[in-house]
């Protein structure tokens, strides 16, 4: 038995991710596999660093790629930051934040959070209350919760945290490369991302950075794999070998210093994702994310659905509206996908069968695409019954306005 080749159907891919790859990112996966050390790969690892500082927009040294989806840079940075017993605050404001508090609790760190509403997001003055009251080693957040589809204001946290004397990090998977994460001004230590979404790329590869000052924490933690040196450092060692940071800077290094294998065929996606970001230029992909996010939230209210959430904190890149009471979500999503090959989303926990999520993020976040989901969903509300309006005309009249997307 050795079944079909891998021949998927075509589908437009507008749901919270993965969306469809940049067919660039698909091509530079077929490139020719090369050794680890090879001069010409550890070349292109440099430059993975160098183009991922501009996507971060930071300085940090310490930019590199954890292999695995966004969730192992997650692992990577909470595993390497905190030992067991140590205090760390969570911003609790959707499933991911509940994702942070779990991971911590598998570190052994004593886990606290301060929690938003779903669909609302957290004022800076109430997660500086709360690292006063619980003076964590740690605080960490998510900048964009795809669950809520909120985007958590992060301006001015890391002056908050370094006067509190406190390490941060940040989820930004969801909206690196969509949105304005900028690493630098927020003064964040650790940030992380994953391909799959704004990026434009595959999911298997996550970007991570790193600040100074996490980095020589991190470093003091260090203790080189048996079989490769004997220097130790005295921190308690990390306890994870795959996400071990300090290690991963090792091999990130001009020592190279061996780990894992590389993901090869995954580095080279990860590194034309960001060439791709960078040529179209940051300002431009925000605002490219920006107005196909207007125009989703746009042609979903003239269609007559009711947006979720906060209105002053929605993501740009996705976009949830209430599933109206006589219809079945479920239902409807498979008319999407079997009717017009489109994928949207459904939702988690609390929101689960309430609301649907848009996203239009990286290779998808284009009138085009915008425009056939609207108009898909338009009929297929209808065909169940229910009285949906014309969405497309409001959402193109955002793009005309904005001259973009
Ligand atoms: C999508 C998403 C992830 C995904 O993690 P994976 O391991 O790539 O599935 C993590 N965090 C946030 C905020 C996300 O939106």
């Amino acid at each position: 038995m050795t079944f079909g080749d891998i021949d998927p159907p075509a589908r437009l891919l507008m749901g919270p991710g993965p969306v469809n790859a940049h067919p660039r990112v698909l091509r530079a996966m077929s490139a020719g596999l090369l050794g680890q050390f090879d001069p010409e790969f550890t070349a292109y690892m440099n430059e993975t660093m160098a183009l991922y500082r501009q996507v971060f927009q930071t300085e940090n040294r310490w930019t590199f790629l954890i292999d695995g989806t966004a969730r192992a840079a997650i692992e990577a940075a909470l595993v390497s930051l905190l030992e067991p017993g140590d205090p760390l605050l969570v911003a609790n404001i959707g499933r991911f934040g509940g994702l942070l508090e779990e991971i911590g609790e598998r570190c052994g760190a004593q886990v606290t959070s301060v929690t938003a509403e779903w669909g609302q997001v957290l004022s800076l003055e109430a997660i500086e209350a709360a690292i006063v009251r619980t003076r964590p080693k740690v605080f960490a957040s998510v900048h964009g919760d795809t669950s809520t589809t909120m985007a958590q204001p992060l301006e001015g946290l890391g002056e908050v945290c370094r006067r509190h004397d406190v390490l941060s990090y940040v989820d930004a998977t969801a909206t690196l490369g969509g949105m304005d994460v900028a690493v630098d001004r927020w003064g964040a230590d650790v940030v992380t991302g994953g391909l799959q979404k704004c990026l434009g790329g595959p999911p298997g590869s996550a970007p991570i950075t790193l600040s100074d000052r996490a980095a020589a924490h991190i470093a003091a933690r260090r203790h080189v794999e048996r079989g490769l040196g004997s220097d130790a450092g005295n921190g308690r060692r990390i306890a994870s070998n795959y996400f071990d940071l300090a290690m991963l800077m090792d091999y990130w290094s001009e020592r190279r210093l061996n780990h894992h294998t590389e993901a090869t065929s995954l580095l080279y996606a990860a590194r034309e994702c960001a060439r791709i970001v960078l040529e179209e230029g940051l300002g431009a992909r925000f605002a490219r994310h920006a107005a196909c996010g207007a125009a989703v939230a746009a042609g979903l209210s003239a269609i007559g659905l009711e947006l979720y959430g906060d209105e002053g904190h929605r993501m740009a890149n996705v976009t949830a509206a209430y599933i109206p009471k006589s219809l079945d979500g479920d239902t409807a999503r498979a008319a999407m996908r079997r009717d017009f090959g489109i994928e949207i989303g459904t939702s988690f926990g609390p929101l689960h069968g309430k609301v649907w999520r848009i996203g239009a993020m990286g290779y998808n976040a284009t009138r085009p695409a915008v425009l056939s989901t609207l108009a898909a969903l338009e009929v297929v509300l209808r065909l169940q019954g229910w009285p949906a309006r014309p969405g497309v005309e409001a959402a193109l009249a955002v793009f005309e306005e904005r001259g973009v997307g």
